[in-house]
């Protein structure tokens, strides 16, 4: 890992980090994602071997393969928020009594003891992988050669009254420089860059923007003569306005031709991309007409599902349709590769 910085200024509600990672001949191109599998946290591994007083160092098989209680349990096994199905596996296996619903594997292990060790590495080895958590490369093969970028906002849940942090961005969010880490690319063969004489409206708030520094570093660097329109959004222009510099430097060089903010908290009521492309919508529907590719990058809810009926909107209006003939013109536009979404 080379760099990792927190985009966020102080006072933001959120953390998104700018990791970098040297990655010499890697191919890729503009819209994949990158897999990475995280490890669980130290803490809670070093409690579960305390709490069954197991060996660390013993050696057992998991998948074929001889490895130690520690490295599977740091490094191989999921051991939070288990599916109700293993949690019921794990009240056959141990004979109690547990409720139905999901729970951690540490949680289960000190209210629900096992008999002895050899019951705990049973109930190890029937555990599942860590599941891979995929982030859309923000960085251009052609532009940043030799190295990947992701954008990683640090996932902040609730459970039972406790503030939780998911696995995989905690662990990516304390991240060192010179740390190694294992990864695949996950090409997305649907989310392409079209012909570079071709316009492009990109619709990428919070880290739905990776995808699109990517797109138009990519087209910076090789000079791409197609418009390209961003609409960005987050919650406060002063701390979170991510790749600020980066996104104003394209406006003032040309590469963006028009960029369009949506700073939801910046005033009392809240705005968010989809109003800025209603209030865009005869200028949107002339690069629809004129050609352009319209791209959707970032939470899948509510944001892809509002940009789509704003997008409905603008055709069905400015087009004088009637609502199925724009679900029509938008369906051709799948079609033709022309509406492609990189949403989770
Ligand atoms: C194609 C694709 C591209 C993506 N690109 C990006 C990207 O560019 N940037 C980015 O930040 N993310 C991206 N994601 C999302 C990313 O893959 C992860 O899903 C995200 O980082 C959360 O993973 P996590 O391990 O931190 O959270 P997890 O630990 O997997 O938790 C995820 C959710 O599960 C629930 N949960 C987990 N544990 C518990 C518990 N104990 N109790 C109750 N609920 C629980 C919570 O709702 C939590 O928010 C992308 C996903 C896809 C599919």
């Amino acid at each position: 890992m080379l760099t990792h910085i927190n985009l966020n200024d102080r006072g933001s509600n959120k953390e998104t980090f700018h990791v970098e990672l040297v990655a010499e001949n890697l191919e890729y191109q503009c819209g994949d994602s990158i897999g990475i599998v995280p490890e669980n946290d130290s803490q809670v591994v070093t409690d579960i071997i305390q709490v069954v007083n197991a060996d660390g160092n013993k050696s057992i098989e998991y998948k074929k393969e001889r490895i130690t209680v520690y490295e599977l349990l740091k490094r191989k096994i999921n051991i939070v928020y288990l599916t109700e199905r293993l949690v019921q596996h794990y009240s056959t296996a141990t004979g109690h009594t547990i409720p139905a619903g999901r729970a951690d594997l540490l949680e289960l292990l000190k209210k629900y003891p096992v008999k002895n060790v050899a019951q705990f590495e049973e109930i190890l080895v029937g555990l599942n992988a860590i599941s891979p958590r995929l982030y859309t490369i923000a960085s251009s093969p052609t532009a940043h050669e030799g190295e990947v970028h992701i954008l990683v906002v640090k996932d902040v849940y609730e459970s039972e009254g406790k503030r939780l942090i998911g696995l995989c961005s905690d662990y990516l969010r304390q991240f060192k420089t010179g740390k190694q880490q294992t990864f695949f690319v996950q090409p997305n063969k649907r989310f392409r860059l079209p012909a570079e004489n071709k316009d492009i409206i990109m619709v990428g708030p919070g880290t739905g923007i990776a995808a699109f520094r990517s797109f138009l570093a990519e087209r910076d660097a090789t000079g791409a003569r197609g418009r390209n329109w961003l609409f960005f959004g987050e919650q406060k222009f002063t701390t979170d306005f991510l790749y600020q510099t980066e996104i104003q430097n394209w406006y003032e060089t040309g590469v963006l031709t028009n960029v369009s903010l949506a700073f939801s908290r910046d005033q009392q009521e809240k705005i968010y991309v989809q109003h800025k492309m209603l209030e865009n919508a005869p200028a949107i529907y002339q690069w629809l007409e004129d050609g352009a590719s319209f791209f959707v990058c970032g939470k899948k809810e509510p944001m892809s599902h509002d940009v789509e009926k704003a997008l409905l909107h603008i055709i069905q209006q400015q087009g004088n349709k009637t609502a199925e003939q724009a679900m029509h013109y938008l369906e051709e536009m799948e079609k033709e590769g022309r509406y492609e979404k990189d949403v989770y």
